[in-house]
């Protein structure tokens, strides 16, 4: 399935919803991707997709990415470092256990928007938002290269 008609449109405004709510918390900015294959470490491609959208380019660095390949059912979050550097170990993985919940059911949209709920309140202990935040990253959901589809 196209990764851009994975989600319907009301499933793809409810998650940019989400993370512009979870945004209003914390200075972190949330994105998500979704590829339809990853033959390889779902992390890994998470990485590359974090560096070619140029997720780095916050102040803190504190970019968030949820990412998600639909054919192959392969899910992973990451931070970048600034948040690494401050959250604990296991910080990631319960946000990943919550999602993996819900993606079991086949209820990816809803686990999506659970995981940037929880992502926003975990994160705003760490990065509480500022009285001058700005969007630093869109809140738009990205899809697959088009040279890939
Ligand atoms: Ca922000
Ligand atoms: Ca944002």
């Amino acid at each position: 399935m196209a990764t851009r008609t994975f989600f319907s449109t009301k499933q793809q405004e409810i998650i940019v919803a989400a993370i512009r709510e979870a945004e209003r918390n914390t200075s972190g900015e949330i994105r998500v991707h979704l590829d339809e294959k990853c033959p390889n470490d779902p992390k890994s491609r998470a990485i590359e997709v974090f560096n070619e959208q140029k997720m780095y380019q916050t102040e803190l660095r504190n970019g968030v990415l949820f990412y998600v390949a639909t054919t192959d059912r392969k899910f992973a979050i990451i931070g970048d470092k600034g948040i690494d550097a401050l959250v604990p170990a296991n910080f990631w993985e319960e946000v990943r256990d919550a999602v993996l919940v819900h993606f079991r059911a086949n209820q990816f949209a809803e686990g999506l928007v659970a995981g940037i709920h929880m992502a926003g309140q975990k994160l705003k202990t760490y990065f509480p938002v500022q009285h001058d935040d700005t969007d630093e990253l869109t809140n738009d959901i990205s899809f697959q290269n088009k040279a890939e589809e």
